[in-house]
């Protein structure tokens, strides 16, 4: 990342800080913060997004999937403990963080979802918290308690007609007062995650140009935190090399580490391994076009309305998901409906890495 870039992200930091101290003064005396707490305040990282991912498994099972889902075999749940622990060590170290979404695969899929939601709440530090769904998977109504008592908002994506939920959910979100926001965001391409052969210099160069644009974010998914969803997944699914200035280790790292290595990866990350993944020019795409690496789109849409029906029709709760969503009912879905056929052209780890 050139000077510049680097300039405007500590600016970036520094402006939220500012903004959060500021918004403190005037406060009545049982929410103003006291001087010491805004000057640490002041130095204290502050974060205007970040997501945490709570499952690969998804009721989906999108092309162009910029978390690439698909790519799982054994899509799975995160251990609830895990993830409210990696919340905690994610929440020590900041300040404040402006928004938060928790987000999958398919987060109504999580059994635990609203004891995250509530921990999240209960920290204080967080300006708005969304929890993003497909439309196809009604919420339990732990979560719709959780939502409201966080005052929490529900992003739900309008996929059309594989949002086979849509209407149902807005109706429901209506009636129990609790906000919600339908997102139809086109999507952009990233190409299949297959290493591609670019100089130091081409990697930087689409790194500053993918990391300036609007739909930049920051991640925490299995015990880490990265600076895509892209690096996050790939990293996972070991078609990248893992590099350890790639990511910030939540588990390992000493908490006391982890808010200054947060720091260094946002400023001054120059590229990824996973920018390798990416194509250099990001296109426009369908958007959640379903499973068009090995599915028909007729097979596809089946594929999606089947997975809704298990989860509503026949009476499924997300209380029964099994933690890997190859077991249960989620296994009844006939064998060339599973992603092998998604994965299938992807070199190995081993010969990807140049
Ligand atoms: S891996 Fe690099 S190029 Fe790809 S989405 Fe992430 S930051 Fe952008």
């Amino acid at each position: 990342m050139n000077t510049i870039g680097k300039a405007r992200k500590v600016a970036a930091m520094a402006r939220g800080s500012l903004r959060w101290a500021l918004s403190r003064v005037g406060k009545p005396d049982s929410e103003r913060a006291g001087l010491r707490t805004v000057l640490s305040r002041l130095t204290a990282l502050s974060l205007d997004y970040v997501e945490i991912s709570v499952t690969k498994a998804c009721s989906l099972r999108c092309a162009a999937c910029r978390h690439l889902m698909p790519y799982y075999d054994r899509p799975r749940n995160y251990d609830i403990a895990n993830i409210l622990r990696d919340a905690d060590s994610l929440l020590q170290a900041v300040g404040h963080i402006a928004m938060l979404r928790v987000l999958g695969g398919e987060p109504l899929l999580h059994r635990h979802l609203d004891r995250l939601l509530l921990f999240l709440g209960d920290s204080g530090k967080i300006g708005s918290i969304r929890l993003v769904t497909n439309g196809t998977i009604l919420p339990r109504p732990a979560v719709l308690r959780a939502l409201k008592a966080v005052n929490g908002v529900l992003d739900i994506s309008d996929y059309g007609a594989v949002s086979v939920q849509l209407q149902p959910l807005v109706a429901l979100l209506e009636r129990e007062s609790i906000a919600y926001e339908i997102v139809r965001q086109p999507w952009l391409e990233f190409g299949r995650p297959v290493s591609r052969q670019y100089t130091k210099n081409q990697l930087s160069q689409l790194f500053l140009k993918c990391t300036s644009m609007p739909h930049k974010c920051l991640i925490v998914s299995n015990g880490e935190f990265h600076l895509c969803a892209r690096s996050a997944n790939a990293t996972e699914l070991g078609l990248v090399q893992r590099r350890k200035q790639d990511y910030v280790d939540l588990v390992n790292t000493p908490r006391h580490r982890i808010a200054a290595e947060i720091r260094q990866l946002v400023l001054f990350s120059d590229y990824l391994e996973a920018c390798r993944t990416c194509e250099q020019d990001f296109r426009p795409t369908a958007t959640a076009s379903q499973g068009s690496a090995g599915l028909s789109a007729d097979a596809s849409m089946e594929f999606a309305m089947d997975r809704t029906r298990v989860g509503t029709d026949l009476g499924w709760q997300p209380d029964s998901t099994p933690d890997r969503m190859t077991t249960g009912r989620f296994a009844e879905s006939p064998d060339n409906m599973k992603v092998a056929d998604v994965t299938a052209p992807l070199t190995r780890r081993s010969d990807v890495i140049p």
